[in-house]
């Protein structure tokens, strides 16, 4: 069974630019396939699409993208935000510019937490402070307490990882998501994310341009270039092809 596929997939800007053409590639279930390729390949392209988060003026030209077998381009836009708030996470690389900034992160992760598993305030405040501390944040105490402007951009963004991690989403979408952070975080955060597939069996779609995480992730990898998919299959695979 698959989670996610791409069959086919064209995605055109208004300015004419066709950034993706005609890719096709699919994530099975448990999976981690990690979306490899210079700046400008199409890779933001390809997973927002998927997201139904194409950025103004562009649009998927053609083919079909299924998760669980149904075509998310049929989709309305409720019951793609209805997906996106339960079996589809997504984390950006400016996540942390995304949470709410009127409210402090406890209250906003708690009830992320709630929205998602069925527990108590007090226990989904455990899990928050579990989670802020796996992923390196000093004093968690702290951060639930405090408004998203009173962080360093790199703990807001630890912050909202923290939270579309627990969402225990089926597929999580991450684009970039450790590139703005010290190396030893994003280890710290590569290996929380292969503990969420190991513990829920979550589908990753990492994109990065940093070819480290890539192997040390990824079961499969699929390489852009151009806007076109220049290679997709298993890590070692891919890796090793001259
Ligand atoms: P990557 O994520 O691999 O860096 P992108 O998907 O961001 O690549 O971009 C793919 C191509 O599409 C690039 O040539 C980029 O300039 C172009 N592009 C991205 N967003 C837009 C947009 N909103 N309008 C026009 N062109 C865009
Ligand atoms: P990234 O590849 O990390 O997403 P970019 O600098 O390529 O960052 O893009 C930043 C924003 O500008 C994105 O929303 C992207 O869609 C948009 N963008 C990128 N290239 C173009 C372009 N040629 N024309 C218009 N918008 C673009």
């Amino acid at each position: 069974m698959n989670v996610l596929e791409f069959q086919d997939i064209s995605v055109i800007y208004q300015n004419g630019k066709t950034a993706v053409h005609n890719v096709s590639f699919t994530v099975p279930e448990h999976s981690i396939v990690a979306v490899v390729g210079e700046s400008g390949s199409g890779k933001s392209t390809l997973i927002r699409a998927a997201m139904g988060l194409l950025s103004t003026g562009g649009s998927v030209s053609q083919g079909r993208i299924l998760f669980e077998g149904e075509n998310l381009l049929g989709f309305s836009k409720e019951q793609i935000r209805s997906i996106r708030g339960s079996e589809m996470a997504m984390i950006f690389q400016d996540a942390g510019d995304y949470l709410n900034p009127r409210r402090k992160i406890g209250p906003q992760y708690i009830e992320t937490i709630r929205c998602h598993i069925q527990v108590s305030k007090k226990e989904a405040g455990q899990i928050a402070l579990d989670m802020l501390s796996r992923l390196k944040l000093a004093d968690p105490e702290r951060i639930m307490r405090s408004y998203p402007f009173q962080l360093s951009g790199g703990m807001r963004q630890r912050a909202a990882i923290a939270m579309a991690m627990s969402m225990h989403p089926k597929l999580l979408l991450a684009d970039e998501p450790t590139s703005a952070l010290d190396v030893t975080v994003q280890a710290q955060v590569v290996q929380e994310m292969l503990k969420l597939r190991e513990d829920m069996g979550t589908a990753i779609v990492i994109v990065t341009h940093n070819m480290g995480v890539a192997s040390r992730m990824a079961d499969y990898i699929a390489v852009m270039k151009n806007g076109y998919l220049r290679e997709f299959g298993a890590r070692d695979q891919v890796i090793n092809a001259p």
